[in-house]
């Protein structure tokens, strides 16, 4: 094992600043002069609740939280959040819009069937999920209870660059691999939730802005913990929650704040995602998986001629310091996932090393 920190395109978990570990690291045996870490605190302790009530503020700060909406620090993953979005919002009509765009929506629209009645609005699947359909293109219902769609396809490497008009269908949007890298509208939906270790944290917490006024309508068997309701009335305090995770994404929206806020990030994504395809494209060997006009600025998916040359790009990069370049295995070829914490030398110095394999092989 090397001593060295590598550049880590690991598609979640995933890197985290290094000032951000150091400073957990700095306090992990006493924090702040508490006589105990964040891991042994109880989570009812009035530290603890100082931490988690600036973390949440920071965090509806940061993405722009209008009135009306109430942040969740959940666990479960993104993906509990399949079952709890229709258990809570399908009584409004028993219907619901989905758009399948990749693994992840597929997944939330299978789940989300075996509670209502449950159309596909759009489906990229005949073309391998490598577009984001059109505004046009999606087939809406006036009495779906809400439209469901994933902002960003983690392992295509697809990205939404629009937000869908619903009219009065709330929209529902998995935000797990580019939640805190663009700015965001928030007042345009009606739930937005991410699982907080792609961009934001450490796994296990999942967060969620929910629009209040759609809680309270779950079904009657919703089990307790799935129940918006339950956690919006004990402001996520139900039962404990993921106290280390919590702390760590304080940390990290600090981190967000000393980098320009949302915008800083968005700056720097463009900046890492416009120089990485733009290298892919001038080269001989590459091709990007996603089409022009729906590639994700969060993972760059592409390969070479063949899967052979790929696991020898693979192998030399690990040996570079430019780690989990491998793709998806629905995909293959490779993948280089460059969310919030990488920084952009991380990128320059995968775009030098594409360039001289592109000119050696
Ligand atoms: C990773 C991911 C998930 C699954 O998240 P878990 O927290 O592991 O349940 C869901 N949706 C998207 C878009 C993801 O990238």
């Amino acid at each position: 094992m090397g001593t060295e920190r590598i550049y880590n395109f690991s598609a979640g978990p995933s890197m985290l600043p290094l000032e951000v570990l150091e400073r957990a690291a700095a306090e992990i045996t006493n924090y702040q002069g508490s006589g105990m870490s964040v891991m042994e605190m109880s989570h009812r302790s009035k530290t603890f609740d100082r931490i988690f009530q600036e973390t949440k503020e920071k965090f509806a700060r940061l993405m722009g939280v209008p009135e009306g909406y109430r942040v969740l620090f959940l666990q479960g993953g993104a993906s509990s959040q399949f079952s709890m979005i229709p258990l809570n919002l399908i009584s409004a009509t028993g219907k619901a819009d989905y758009a399948v765009t990749g693994n992840f929506s597929n997944i939330a629209y299978k789940e989300a069937k075996k509670y209502g009645e449950i159309h596909v609005a759009a489906s990229s699947a005949e073309e391998n999920h490598t577009y984001i359909p059109t505004q046009d293109q999606l087939d809406l219902s006036a009495d779906a209870s809400y439209f469901y769609y994933c902002a960003n396809n983690t392992i295509y490497g697809t990205e939404w660059q629009y937000v869908p008009e619903t009219g009065s269908v709330p929209l529902v949007c998995d935000m797990s691999s580019d939640i805190m890298s663009r700015p965001v509208d928030v007042s345009k939906y009606g739930i937005i939730f991410a699982g907080a270790q792609k961009n934001l944290a450490p796994a296990g917490l999942t967060l969620v802005i929910i629009r209040e006024d759609l809680a309270g309508k779950e079904l009657p068997y919703t089990p307790l913990m799935m129940n918006y309701k339950t956690m919006i009335d004990k402001d996520s305090m139900y039962n404990t929650p993921p106290c280390w995770c919590i702390y760590m994404l304080g940390l990290m929206l600090d981190w967000v704040e000393e980098n320009g806020g949302v915008a800083g990030m968005e700056k720097l994504k463009k900046t890492r995602a416009g120089m990485l395809y733009e290298t892919l494209d001038q080269s001989r060997l590459f091709t990007c998986a996603a089409k022009p006009g729906s590639r994700s600025d969060m993972n760059v998916t592409f390969r070479s001629a063949t899967p052979e040359l790929d696991a020898k790009f693979v192998a030399e990069a690990t040996a570079q310091g430019l780690g989990s370049l491998k793709g998806h295995r629905s995909v293959g070829g490779m993948r280089a996932s460059i969310y919030n914490a990488m920084p952009v030398e991380g990128v320059e110095k995968l775009c030098d090393f594409i360039r001289k394999f592109d000119a050696a092989n």
